[in-house]
C-alpha cells in the first residue's frame, strides 16, 4: 500500500470518469445516463444499467448503455425477481461468468440482454436501505475481478448520494419519473416524552452522512494515510475506554466497550475500509460505504442481537470519522437550519448546551433517560424531547419534515397533509392553555384553604433569566452554576464567575436566588477537564466531594458569589451532602471567604443563608442534626430517588422503574417535611418531581411549602395549587402512607382525588 502523501496515486479510471460524469449540472434522469456511460467505457463492459426501487418496491430499469433504451422506465422486476431483484433482497454483490443458466435468472426480452453472459450486479445502498442496483453485464463468460466488484461498489455508493442529494434540494423533482429515491412515506415511531412540548420541524442530525461533495478522493495516497491514521486513533480511543479511563464519559456497559474493541481491531472491518479507499473514495467515504453494507445486511438479520450490533457499528463509525475530520465535537453542529429537530442516539447535556438555541426546536433520542441532564436542560428551556424512539436514525434523513409530539411520544415523519393540520390545530389548543396560564402567572399560589406556597425555577444559564417573568416564578429555587462551566471553553475565571453571579441576580431583581455550588461528576463533565475514571461515576467522587478534596475550586465559587451579591441577599447550597460533618466542614469554607472578604474591606451581601441539598438517604435519616447548621434545605428529589430506589436515574432500563409517588418514598419525604418543621427550617422540593402536578400537590400536602421546577410545570402546577384544599388531600392520602402500605403507588388515589375535586392536572 503507498503511504507517501507526496507521490499522487491517481484514482482508477473508473473514479476518474465518474467524477467527470458529476461535474455536470444536468437533471436527474441526465446524469444517470452519463454514470452509464462512464461506467462502460472504463470497465470495458458492453452493458452498465441502473434499476432504481419504485416506492411499490418494483425495481424499474432507470438507465441504461448496452440494453434497449426502449425498455428505460418500463422493464419493472418485483421484490426478490431475477438477479437484480435478488441483488436487492440480499444488499449483496452477486458475480456471475453465465447468468443466462442461473436459476433466478428472468428473461426479459424486451431489453435484448439474452446474448450477455457475465453478470456483475451490486446494491446501491443508502442509511441502510436498498435503493436500486447497478449492473454491469459482458458478452464473455468470466467472472469479474475483485477490483471490479469493488469499483461498482464504490459507484453505487456515489450515485445513492447524488440522487439523494439532488432530491433533496427539490431541484429536478420529476425528473425520474415517478421515482422517489428518498424516503417519502410518512412513518410514526413512538418514544417516551422525556421534555413536553409540540414541535414542527426539519429533521437535523448529530452526525451527519457525509456530504456528496467530499466523497472521491484527489490523492488515494494521502487518503489511506488519513484512514490508517483515523483508525489508529479510534483503536487508542476505544482502548482507553475498555481499560476504564474514559468510563465516565458515557454509562454504557465495558460488555459494550468491549464489542467495540472487537469491532475496532476486526480485520475484516478494516480490510473492507481499505479496499474502499483503494477504489477511490475519501477516507470518510469509505466508513459511510462500509457502514451502508453492515446495515443493509443487519438489518435484514432475523437474530435480535446482530441486529442490537448494529448500533455499536454505528458509533464506531462514527467516532471514526469524527477522528479523520480531526474533530473532538459532533459535526452536526453545522449548518443547523431554522426549526431544527435534531437526532441522535444519545446526547450529553454539553454537547446540547453547543447548539444554537434560536434554531433548535426539538430533539428525538434512540436512547435518553427522564432525569438525565439533557432531559433536565430541555425542560427547563423548553425544548420538547423525545427519546427512546427506537430504530429512527435508519429511517430519518437530513431535510425530512418532522412533527414531534412530546405530549403523546409520537415522532411523526413526512407527516401527511391531514396529520399536520390536527397537529397545528393542537398546538393552537397549547397556546391556548398557556393563555390560560398567562392569566394566573400574577396571582400568587394560594391552595383553597390558604396556603402559599412558593413556585420557583431551577435554572443554570443567563438565557434562563427571562423565563422568569414569563413563568410568573417566585424566584430560582436551583441555579445549577456548572452548567455555565458546561458551556465555557474554559474554565471560568474569578471575575468571569463573578460577572454571571451579578448578572443572575440583577436578573432575578427582588426575588430570591439560591445558588448551588459546583455539582460535577456522574454525567457532567467539564470539556477542559480531565476525566476521572469511575465505576460508579453516580455515586463516586462527585459534587462537594470534589469541593472538599480540592477547596480551590469551591474557594473560588464562594468567592465570587460573595462578591457578587455585595450589598444582596445571597444564598447558596452544596449538592449531594452526606453527613452533618461534611456540611459543617462545606459551611466553614464558605464562612471563611466571608471573612476574608470583610477582612478586605469588601462590601458583603446584606444578608446570607447557606443552605444544604438533602439528596442522600444518609442525610434525610440526619435531617434535624443538619438543620442545627443549615439555613434551609433543598430537597433535590432526582438524586434522592435515585439513591433510595437504587435506581440509575440515567439507565434507560431502570430510571422510570420506581414510582417516587410510592408509599416508601413518600414516607421519607414526609419525614424530611416534619423534621425541618419541627426544627424551624425552611424546606423546599427543587428536583424535576415537582414541576408536575400530581407530584406537586401530593409534595404540598406532605407540608413543603415552596417547589423549585423546570419553567414548563409553573403553569400547570399553578394551575393544580389554585384547585386544591390541601386539608382533604393530606385526609386521603395520609392512611395510605404507612410502614405496612402495600400499594405500589399513592397515585391514582391522587388522580381520583384530582377528578372529584376538579383539579387540573
Ligand atoms: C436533584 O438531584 O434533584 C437536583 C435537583 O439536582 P440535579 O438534578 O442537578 O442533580
Ligand atoms: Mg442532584
Amino acid at each position: 500500500m503507498s503511504q507517501d502523501p507526496n507521490i499522487v496515486t491517481r484514482p482508477p479510471v473508473l473514479m476518474r470518469a465518474i467524477r467527470k460524469a458529476m461535474a455536470g449540472t444536468e437533471s436527474v434522469q441526465e446524469r444517470l445516463d452519463h454514470f452509464v456511460d462512464a461506467i462502460t467505457e472504463a470497465m470495458t463492459v458492453k452493458v452498465a444499467s441502473i434499476y432504481l426501487r419504485r416506492p411499490s418496491r418494483e425495481l424499474e430499469l432507470s438507465a441504461t448503455r448496452g440494453l434497449k433504451k426502449s425498455a428505460v422506465h418500463k422493464t419493472l422486476m418485483a421484490p426478490g425477481e431475477g438477479l437484480v431483484g435478488h441483488v436487492a433482497q440480499t444488499a449483496r454483490p452477486l458475480n456471475l461468468a453465465e447468468a443466462p443458466s442461473h436459476p433466478l435468472f428472468s428473461y426479459r426480452p424486451e431489453t435484448g440482454e439474452d446474448k450477455y453472459n457475465s453478470f456483475l450486479g451490486v446494491p446501491i445502498l443508502r442509511g441502510g436501505r436498498t435503493l436500486g442496483v447497478l449492473v454491469v453485464q459482458s458478452e464473455a463468460q468470466r467472472n469479474f475481478n475483485e477490483e471490479e466488484v469493488e469499483d461498482l461498489l464504490t459507484v453505487a455508493m456515489v450515485l445513492a448520494e447524488i440522487i439523494i442529494d439532488d432530491e433533496r434540494i427539490g431541484g429536478q423533482k420529476g425528473a425520474l419519473k415517478g421515482i422517489t429515491l428518498a424516503q417519502t412515506k410518512p412513518e410514526t415511531f413512538n418514544g417516551k416524552s422525556f421534555a413536553d412540548g409540540l414541535a414542527q420541524g426539519i429533521a437535523h442530525l448529530h452526525v451527519p452522512p457525509v456530504a456528496p461533495s467530499n466523497l472521491l478522493a484527489e490523492n488515494i495516497a494521502t487518503e489511506e494515510i488519513r484512514l490508517e491514521d483515523g483508525i489508529a486513533k479510534l483503536r487508542a480511543s476505544v482502548d482507553a475506554m475498555v481499560s476504564g479511563e474514559a468510563a465516565s464519559l458515557s454509562r454504557a456497559s465495558k460488555e459494550i466497550y468491549e464489542t467495540y474493541r472487537m469491532f475496532a481491531y476486526d480485520r475484516r472491518w478494516v480490510q473492507r475500509l481499505r479496499e474502499a479507499v483503494h477504489s477511490g473514495l475519501t477516507a470518510e467515504a469509505a466508513v459511510e460505504r462500509v457502514r451502508n453494507e453492515h446495515r443493509a445486511r443487519l438489518m435484514k438479520s432475523p437474530d435480535p442481537y446482530m441486529r442490537a450490533r448494529l448500533h455499536d457499528l454505528e458509533d464506531l463509525a462514527n467516532r471514526l470519522i469524527r477522528a479523520l475530520a480531526g474533530e473532538s465535537i459532533s459535526p452536526g453542529k453545522k449548518g443547523l437550519p431554522q426549526n431544527a429537530v435534531l437526532f441522535a442516539r444519545d446526547l450529553g447535556p454539553a454537547e446540547l448546551l453547543d447548539y444554537d438555541r434560536d434554531k433548535l426546536i426539538g430533539i428525538v433520542l434512540e436512547e435518553g433517560a427522564h432525569s438525565s441532564h439533557t432531559a433536565i436542560i430541555c425542560r427547563a428551556i423548553g425544548i420538547p424531547l423525545i427519546g427512546r424512539a427506537e430504530g429512527i436514525l435508519d429511517r430519518i434523513e437530513v431535510g425530512d419534515s418532522v412533527l414531534l409530539d412530546a405530549e403523546t411520544g409520537d415522532i411523526h415523519i413526512r407527516p401527511v397533509e391531514s396529520l399536520t393540520a390536527n397537529f397545528h390545530l393542537r398546538m393552537n389548543i397549547r397556546g391556548e392553555v398557556a393563555k390560560a396560564y398567562e392569566a394566573v402567572k400574577n396571582l400568587p399560589a394560594v391552595t383553597r384553604d390558604g396556603r402559599h406556597i412558593a413556585l420557583q425555577l431551577n435554572a443554570g444559564l443567563l438565557v434562563d433569566l427571562p423565563q422568569l417573568d414569563m413563568a410568573g416564578a417566585d424566584g430560582i429555587g436551583l441555579f445549577r452554576t456548572e452548567f455555565q462551566f458546561m458551556v465555557s471553553e474554559f474554565m471560568p475565571r474569578l471575575q468571569e464567575q463573578t460577572d454571571i453571579y451579578r448578572k443572575v441576580l440583577d436578573g432575578a431583581g427582588q426575588r430570591p436566588v439560591t445558588f448551588r455550588t459546583l455539582d460535577l461528576g456522574g454525567d457532567k463533565i467539564l470539556p477542559y477537564m480531565d476525566p476521572v475514571p469511575e465505576e460508579n461515576p453516580a455515586i463516586g467522587w462527585r459534587a462537594i466531594r470534589i469541593g472538599l478534596d480540592r477547596p480551590a475550586l469551591l474557594r473560588y465559587q464562594c468567592r465570587a458569589l460573595i462578591a457578587a451579591a455585595a450589598g444582596r441577599h445571597l444564598r447558596v447550597m452544596f449538592p449531594m451532602v452526606t453527613t452533618v460533618d461534611e456540611f459543617i466542614e462545606a459551611r466553614a469554607k464558605f464562612d471563611r471567604e466571608v471573612k476574608r472578604a470583610s477582612s478586605l474591606g469588601k462590601t458583603l451581601p446584606n444578608k446570607i443563608e447557606v443552605g444544604v441539598m438533602l439528596e442522600t438517604p444518609s442525610l434525610a435519616w440526619s435531617v434535624r442534626a443538619v438543620c442545627d447548621h443549615a439555613d434551609f434545605v433543598s430537597v433535590g428529589c432526582n438524586d434522592l430517588m435515585q439513591f433510595f430506589f437504587a435506581a440509575d436515574r440515567d439507565n434507560i432500563r431502570v430510571s422510570d422503574r420506581y414510582d417516587p409517588l410510592h408509599p416508601a418514598s413518600l414516607s421519607i419525604l414526609r419525614f424530611i417535611a416534619e423534621g425541618c418543621e419541627m426544627e424551624n427550617v425552611p424546606v423546599s422540593i427543587c428536583g424535576e418531581i415537582a414541576g408536575r402536578p400530581v407530584e406537586a400537590i401530593t409534595l404540598v400536602a406532605l407540608g413543603f411549602e415552596a417547589l423549585s421546577m423546570p419553567v414548563t410545570g409553573i403553569g400547570p402546577v399553578k394551575a393544580a395549587l389554585l384547585a386544591l384544599d390541601t386539608q382533604k388531600l393530606k385526609e386521603r392520602i395520609t392512611p395510605l402512607i404507612t410502614i405496612d402500605s402495600r400499594l405500589p403507588s399513592v397515585r391514582e388515589h391522587v388522580r381520583e382525588f384530582c377528578m372529584e375535586e376538579g383539579i387540573p392536572i
